[in-house]
């Protein structure tokens, strides 16, 4: 049986409104041989997953894609090759992933886990109703950069802001702020900038990233069309509500591309973004390039090509902050993760304190 050559290609075309295209066919292809079905994954749970394949969705188990590494298990947005029938149907084999959200645990289990798979598209979305906090901003851009998507900010709520001269500053602080990332205004209330989006997201998957109350759920059901989203309007005036999410965690768009809004997405808050940091901040590194110390921590040390943009008002002093906020937030999380690197940063405090106390005793010895 084999879902995808000439007699069943309108078959396969069903998965089309789900990112199927002819690269994921070109991976697939061994196993279409073997008699597997295709299919994306739109939701998991304990040992588990519902798949949209050409037949419709179905359930499938994962036990066999299941391994002890907690990066490798199947999430949603994953593309599966599972049993053409059968119960239970099993998952064989999972497609390799373009991207991958990641969110690194807290406490002893310091294992990354997987939060979706296959993003094209990371929408932060950020609230005009209340003050702009763009050193969260930067934090959603590091994660958003390290999955491997593309970020796009979307300033929600823009009736709020009843000045446009007020309007055009916000959209200018984040696009300093987001280098390379298209920054938008939208109103869901008054549908306004909706069209932009949904061009900018009509090819691909897309993710929802961003606070509680930033406007998400409002924006899912407006990509999607339908009531994905329960948005009760709770207490308006911290321009906050609750919601209660369904159970399918990816759906198409009606005018292309796929949304997945997961709850664990939703709760993103430390990460492992290492190389994410340095892409958001990319301004500061390409300054770093000219500090006199390679290893420069911008802080104290002579020839700090950093400090002195920060002294020239070039870099805003509150960026430096963040970045370095987040480059000691991130190190921490390696860390934890990285016996090799904790051993290092051990070795590094012990040569810095024995350092610090041969300084010392030089310069007693000096004055004595
Ligand atoms: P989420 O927590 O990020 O999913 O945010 P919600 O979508 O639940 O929205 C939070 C609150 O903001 C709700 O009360 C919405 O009605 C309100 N809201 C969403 N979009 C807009 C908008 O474009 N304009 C205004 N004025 N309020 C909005
Ligand atoms: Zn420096």
């Amino acid at each position: 049986m084999n879902f995808l050559d000439g007699s069943s290609v309108s078959s396969s075309r069903a998965l089309d409104p789900y990112g199927w295209d002819a690269d994921w066919q070109g991976e697939f292809a061994p196993y279409a041989e073997r008699g597997l079905l295709p299919g994306r994954v739109v939701r998991v749970d304990r040992g588990q997953c519902d798949v949209v394949t050409p037949v419709g969705t179905v359930r499938a188990d994962t036990a066999f894609v299941t391994p002890n590494d907690p990066m490798r298990i199947v999430c949603t947005g994953d593309w599966a090759a599972v049993d053409p029938g059968g119960t239970p149907r099993y998952v064989w084999a999972l497609l390799p992933r373009r991207t991958a959200f990641v969110r690194s645990t807290s406490s002893k289990r310091s294992d990354g886990q997987i939060l979706a798979a296959n993003v094209d598209h990371a929408v932060i979305a950020l609230s005009l109703a209340v003050e702009l906090d763009l050193g969260r901003v930067e934090r959603f851009l590091a994660l958003a950069w390290e999955s491997g998507a593309q970020p796009v900010v979307v300033l929600t709520k823009a009736d709020l802001v009843a000045d446009p001269v007020t309007l055009a500053h916000l959209v200018q602080d984040v696009e300093t702020t987001a280098p390379g990332v298209p920054v938008l205004t939208v109103s869901a209330l008054y549908d306004e900038g909706l069209d932009v989006l949904r061009a900018l997201v009509g090819t691909g998957t897309a993710v929802l990233l961003g606070q509680s109350g930033a406007g998400k759920s409002t924006l899912a059901n407006a990509l999607v069309g339908e009531e994905v989203m329960d948005v009760r309007a709770a207490r308006d005036v911290d321009g906050k509500g609750r919601h209660t999410t369904t159970t399918r965690n990816l759906l198409p768009m009606p005018g292309g591309g796929v949304l997945i809004d997961t709850p664990g997405l939703r709760g993103v808050g430390l990460f492992d973004a290492g190389s994410g940091v340095g892409q958001v901040f990319s301004d500061v590194e390409e300054l770093a390039r000219d500090c006199r110390f390679p290893d420069c921590a911008h802080d104290t040390e002579p020839g700090c090509a950093v400090r002195s943009a920060v002294d020239s008002g070039e870099l805003p002093h509150r960026r430096l902050d963040s970045y370095r906020k987040l480059m000691r937030e991130n190190q921490r999380i390696v860390a934890k993760t990285d016996a090799r690197l904790r051993a290092e940063i051990k070795r590094d405090w012990k040569r810095k304190g024995a350092e610090g106390r041969a300084a010392a005793q030089a310069k007693r010895g000096r004055w004595s």
